[in-house]
């Protein structure tokens, strides 16, 4: 699939709960799987394939490590804890930049996988920043949004 990359209107939207996991919207997840590995990114939300649909997928690996699924449908987020840190973050939609962006350290998530079934848990460290980053896509928010 092509990436979506800035000025493109669609990662400005805010992106539509979606209320069945079609058989189309598994067919997305996995080549949006496939996309986000080709192009070496950790995270890749669906408007950044142009499907304005509340979804995101997560580097297998990452996944692993944390136990925790790699398909993220409708999530709500809680910044749980005060404390921030920045990292430098890259984005396949803003190429060849790196900005420092400020996150806070733990976040609750809820959602629901691929198969309907419901996630929740608390991220920290390297996790917890992709879900923010991702989270964000799907509210139109871009990492150039984010920069002081
Ligand atoms: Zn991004």
């Amino acid at each position: 699939m092509q990436i979506v990359e800035t000025p493109s209107k669609i990662l400005k939207k805010k992106l539509e709960k979606i209320e069945d996991i079609t058989p189309e919207i598994k067919g997305l997840i996995s080549d949006m799987k496939e996309t986000m590995k080709l192009a070496n990114g950790i995270g890749l939300a669906a408007n950044q394939v142009g499907k304005d649909i509340a979804l995101f997928v997560i580097d297998e690996n990452l996944a692993k490590e944390n136990n925790v699924p790699e398909v993220y449908i409708n999530p709500e987020l809680t910044l749980y804890s005060k404390e921030e840190s920045a990292v430098e973050e890259g984005c396949l939609s803003v190429p060849e930049k790196w900005l420092n962006i400020k996150r806070v350290k733990k976040v609750k998530i809820k959602a629901i996988d691929e198969n309907g079934k419901k996630i929740k848990f608390i991220a920290k460290s390297l996790l917890a920043k992709v879900l923010q980053h991702e989270f964000d896509h799907l509210n139109g928010i871009l990492i150039t949004d984010k920069h002081e």
